[in-house]
């Protein structure tokens, strides 16, 4: 005999991405009898269609460039391209594995699934494939899905889902949309050999970031061999038989495509889901307004990652949600995520990492005279003998005439792994005198960042 679901729960967790699989982790540990549901596979964005499949995507892009410029270091040619449906079947079963890990925990750590998509009905029940199931804390954390404008054409475009469901690599991209996502696969489809034009309608890429990671991206994708148009505002996409083309409300027409990929954002996954039977205040643009404690305006409703609208990444999502269960269930009252100086690497070639301040943000908040920039650009070694390399370019914003370093920007090889740690002298509050008073580990490019002498000269 069948033992009939139980429909009442300590918490009830709409989503099981990054978020709320966080959540659901911690809050079992504290003996909460709780549930998560999710439509699609557990893991949400980041293991199934994001974070995780675009790193691995993001390797194989760094093999073809180190096959490429081996040559220069003393190694016979290699003349076999990649076999594109080798790598996704490959790269499909890493995530398949993750899939399979999250189902099996989710079952240890006593969490029930509850597969189906989730509508609140009141401010403490939800509807799933047409039961009731209540709790006096439910959290929402159904994450985003990509934005597609409404223009005329614009399903002849594919978005990053798309990306990850092509078993062949189209020989002409386009990627509209300059953002991370949209530079991260620019960046991986013309490595593994597309002709790939990236466009965006304002007149840099990755646009929230310093002025000196968007020159030198820019310039790094240039060299890359992407096509850059900047800015181009599309108007519409039209198929003809030579193939797709993207036209812009000036006239100008960019094309023939194979495949063109929209990478212009990403809407909250929060129509349909019930929000005003519950009362839940919900903005325009989807977002759910949220405090410092991800309290939502309904007092047994709370809202944590990317529909909340603040620093859309997977540890941000991870982070708030554990900071919650902190609060709710182990007595702390005053627990919350302090979303000040969170570090985030956008996986370009090579990579961009940042922390804190851009240049212009410290200057609008603590004024010219009290920040001092030091900045370096230069080749790294990790190019000695190749015939072409990439600019790293490294930025200290500092503030005050303690010179607390407040920002911490990178482009280059190995930034993706130096940021963690430097993030955490960002958070700590560290001066520029602390950083000079850590010695140096030579030769790579991340020692650099604390010998910096000259401040700029401008500053
Ligand atoms: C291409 C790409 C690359 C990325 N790369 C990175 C990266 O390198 N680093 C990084 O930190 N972040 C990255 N991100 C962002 C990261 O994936 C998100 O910030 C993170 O997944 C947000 O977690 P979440 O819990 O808010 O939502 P998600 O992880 O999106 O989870 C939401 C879940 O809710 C489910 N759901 C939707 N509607 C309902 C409903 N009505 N009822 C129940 N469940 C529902 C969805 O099926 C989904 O599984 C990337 C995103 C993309 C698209």
């Amino acid at each position: 005999m069948n033992t009939p679901l139980s429909t009442q729960f300590d918490l009830i967790v709409l989503g099981g991405g990054s978020g709320g699989l966080a959540i659901a982790e911690r809050a079992v540990q504290y003996g909460k009898k709780v549930a998560v549901i999710e439509p699609a596979h557990l893991g949400g964005t980041c293991v199934n269609l994001g974070c995780v499949p675009k790193k691995v995507m993001w390797y194989a892009a760094n093999m073809a460039h180190a096959r490429h410029e081996a040559q220069s270091w003393g190694f016979a040619p290699v003349h076999d391209g990649i076999d594109f449906a080798k790598l996704v079947a490959g790269r499909n079963q890493f995530v398949e594995n993750i899939r399979h890990y999250w189902d099996g925990y989710a079952v240890d750590l006593g969490v029930t699934v509850i597969a189906g998509r989730g509508v609140l009905r009141s401010a403490t029940a939800v509807e799933v494939n047409g039961n009731i199931y209540t709790a006096p804390h439910i959290v929402l954390s159904t994450g985003g899905k990509p934005f597609v404008p409404p223009v005329p054409g614009a399903d002849l475009g594919i978005d990053s889902d798309g990306f990850f469901a092509l078993t062949t690599l189209p020989e002409r991209v386009a990627v509209i949309g300059g953002g991370y996502i949209g530079v991260e696969l620019a960046g991986v489809l013309r490595s593994l050999g597309s002709a790939v034009t990236l466009l965006d309608m304002l007149d840099s890429v990755i646009a929230p970031f310093d002025v000196m990671l968007r020159e030198v991206a820019t310039e790094n994708l240039r060299n890359l061999g992407v096509e850059m148009h900047l800015p181009f505002r599309v108007q519409q996409l039209i198929q003809t038989e030579a193939g797709k083309f993207i036209q812009s409300a000036d006239g100008a027409q960019l094309g023939p495509f194979d495949t063109i990929i929209w990478a212009v954002g990403r809407a909250p996954n929060t129509p349909d889901l019930g929000l005003e039977a519950a009362g839940v205040e919900v903005l325009k643009n989807g977002i759910i307004p949220t405090d410092d404690y991800q309290n939502t305006n309904v007092p047994s409703i709370f809202a944590i990652g990317d529909i909340t609208g603040r620093a859309p990444l997977t540890p941000v999502a991870i982070a708030a949600g554990r900071q919650l269960v902190e609060r709710l269930y182990n007595n702390k009252p005053d627990a919350k995520l302090d979303y000040r100086d969170i570090p985030t690497v956008v996986f370009a070639h090579p990579p961009i990492g940042t922390v804190g301040l851009t240049e212009a943000a410290a200057r609008a908040e603590f004024g010219d005279a009290a920040v001092t920039i030091y900045e370096t650009r230069f080749t790294p070694m990790r190019y000695a003998l190749s015939a072409q390399g990439f600019k790293t370019a490294m930025k200290l914003v500092c503030v005050g005439d303690e010179q607390r370093v407040a920002g911490l920007h990178i482009v280059g090889d190995g930034a993706d792994e130096m940021l963690q740690g430097f993030a955490v002298a960002v958070k700590a509050g560290l001066t520029k005198a602390q950083f000079d008073a850590t010695v140096a580990i030579h030769p790579t490019a991340s020692e650099e960042l604390v010998t910096l002498k000259t401040p700029r000269s401008d500053t």
